[in-house]
Order: C-alpha cells, then structure tokens, then sequence
C-alpha cells in the first residue's frame, strides 16, 4: 500500500458521507442486500475486509454493514486501494441485463416508427449518447441499428425463411421485392449473407463441452464472439449430435479446458438465475427469432409469460403461433429463458428440453423468488 492510499484511507475512516447512516445510504445499502440491478450504475459499494468494490447488483454474498463504504464510482474506490469486482465487473456500465433493456427499448422504438428513426432520436430514448447507444446495440444484437431497421422492414420476408429452405424459395414468395435488393437487406439484417444463415452457420467455428448440471447434461457450444448453443439433455452424444443439426456447416470442435469458464457460468445461470454473471452471447436467428429471443430475455426470473403476451410485446399480437415456433427453436437454453413462456391458462406447454425440466426450472424460480421477498433485508 503507498502512502498516498495510506493518507486516503485515513481520510475514508474520518470521513463518513459515503458510509454514514442518511437515508441515502440506507437506500444504497437496500439496494446492494436486493441485488436491485436498477442501481447499478449509480454508485458503487467497496468492501474494506476484501478491499474489492462491486456494482450494487452485483451476484457476491451481500458483506456485513460495518465493512460496506459507499462511492459514487470505480474511479474513486480506486483512489483509495479498492480493487475492481471480477465477477460483476463494476467499471463496465451499465451491466447485461440493463444494456439488454436498452436494446430492447431501442429495438421497440425502431418496429413502431413509421420512418427509421435517427441514432439521436434513439439515443434519447434511453439517455445515453449516440456513440454508446449505438455500441451497446451492435454489442447486443451484433447488428447496427440501421441494420436493424432495416431487417424488421423485410421481417415478413424473414419469416418465411426457415433453415430448411432456399434462399430462393422465400424470395419468390414475395415478388413485390427484387431478389438483389432482397440479397441486400437480408446481408445488412442478419449481419451475415443469407446463405451463410441457411446453410446452417458456415464459416463459423464452434467449440463445445459439456458438463453435469441439477437438471441433467448440458452442452455449451461458443464461438469467439460467445456462446451460441445451450443445449440440455441426458447423453453428451444427443446433444452432439443436435449441435451439429443446427450448425450443419459450422467447424464443431470439441474443446479442452479453455471454455472452463464459460461452462461453470452457464451452471451457474441454471442453479441460481437470479445471481447469473455476465455471460456474453453469439446469438444468430432470422430477425423476427432475434426479437422473440430478446424479449424473452426481459422475462425475470420467477416471472412467467404466455405466447400471446410475447407476440404483443415484439408488436406482432397474431403472431403466437411463430412466436412459440421461435421458442422452440431457441439454441440458447435458459440464457434466453423460453422456459418461462407458458400456455394463456397458465398450464406449462411444451418445452424442447422437457416439460419436467421446465416445471423444475420453474418451481425453483418461484421458490427463490418467495425466499428472497421473506428474507431479513439486514
Ligand atoms: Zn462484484
């Protein structure tokens, strides 16, 4: 420790504003025993017994009160020897789930205006800059936000689109459209030429494992951009096998222990789906898939969603029956949480991973849920 930290630490311990009992910081210590990820962002909590500082939805066991200094951000918990939270990387604002969010809302934004509204118009929407704004969608969607808008113009064109057909097929389906101009939108859209998409994912590379989990095996497969395929099941060669069914031309290379990581984050996100780390994801679909997946991923856990509701959402009320399509066609098991999509009278539905394992998803969800409303908040 030098002695400028030294001198600075002294002053934290003499200086209480950012640790007193105000309200302020009763609402800041709230919101880090809630994990509440609205927070995030907006301050950050350091820890003086483990000199770490976390954002307020951070997934780490909540510390003990009298160890807890408040700051307004890395930058200052910095200043005083605090190093940044691996798990919930602090300085990355704002996390996962709220640059989804703001995806999503942008996203809305795009399908309910009758002309492409301008990167301005979108950044103000959900008050960042342009210049993030427009990073954050590309980072989430892998597309731009022109892109984007573009892809929902032709979304019906998509649609028709399956892995199965050819190109061609879905073009002659749709004469009002030349199948240059087609070509083009669908290249801009997806982020990739329509024939890499039906061709089931060549160019990509997939490296994949698999590991035990409480609701059987599972299989990650990720590409270098992140995961693109959860797959659950009982035998590692099933769900072999389906990974290459849905990447028939992608490179599938069975990987050492370089996705380590990522497979202990993905065990994670099904134990405990709440506390989840920030997992990045390859996903690929038609467009009108994407909406559906992205959506979905607004639903939290414990939360449950009927197929009719999802279709309004992503502004498309008499699409239901595409929308449970895209649901079972989901690569991405419980990082997109089509589990949590369930018939309008509230029975369960299908589930392409088994209805037992999305009754079992469930009811734990719920359980958490309930735990967590009656538990002490100090
Ligand atoms: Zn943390």
């Amino acid at each position: 420790m030098t002695e400028a930290i030294r001198q600075k630490r002294n002053e934290l311990a003499a200086d209480g504003s950012w640790s007193d009992g105000s309200a302020e910081n009763q609402g800041r210590w709230d919101a880090v025993v809630s994990r509440d990820r609205t927070q995030d962002g907006l301050f950050v909590y350091a820890v003086i017994s483990t000199r770490i500082y976390c954002r307020p939805g951070c997934g780490s066991r909540p510390p003990h009160r009298k160890n807890v200094r408040f700051f307004p951000d890395g930058t200052e918990a910095r200043k005083y020897g605090f190093r940044a939270c691996k798990r919930c990387l602090p300085d990355d604002t704002p996390d996962w789930a709220s640059r989804t969010m703001f995806v999503s809302r942008m996203c809305r934004l795009i399908e309910t205006s009758s002309r492409t509204p301008t990167l301005a118009l979108l950044a103000k929407s959900i008050g960042y800059s342009p210049f993030h704004s427009h990073r954050m969608f590309l980072e989430v969607t892998g597309i731009t936000p022109r892109a984007y808008a573009v892809s929902v113009r032709t979304a019906a064109l998509m649609t028709s689109l399956s892995a199965t057909e050819k190109v061609t097929d879905a073009i002659h389906g749709d004469r009002a459209v030349s199948a240059s101009q087609f070509y083009a939108d669908m290249s801009r859209g997806l982020g990739m030429a329509p024939a890499t998409f039906v061709k089931g994912g060549k160019g990509m590379t997939i490296h994949y494992a698999t590991a035990a989990s409480n609701i059987g095996r599972v299989l990650v497969g990720a590409t270098d951009r992140g995961v693109c395929a959860i797959l659950i099941g009982d035998d590692p060669e099933v769900l072999e096998r389906d990974l290459r069914d849905r990447f028939p031309a992608a490179a599938i290379i069975e990987a050492g222990t370089e996705l380590a990581t990522t497979i202990t984050q993905v065990v994670s996100l099904i134990h405990e789906p709440e506390t989840a780390t920030h997992l990045p994801l390859d996903i690929r679909g038609t467009a009108f898939q994407c909406r559906v997946w992205h959506a979905l991923r607004e639903v939290r856990p414990g939360e449950t969603i009927a197929y009719s509701q999802l279709a309004e959402r992503i502004g498309n009320p008499s699409a239901s029956r595409a929308v449970a399509n895209a649901c079972g066609e989901n690569p991405l098991a419980v990082a997109v949480p089509c589990h949590r999509v369930v018939r309008s009278d509230g029975t369960l539905g299908g589930y392409r991973w088994g209805v037992e394992r999305k009754k079992s998803l469930l009811d734990r969800e719920r359980r958490d849920n309930v735990a967590r409303v009656l538990s002490p908040q100090t």
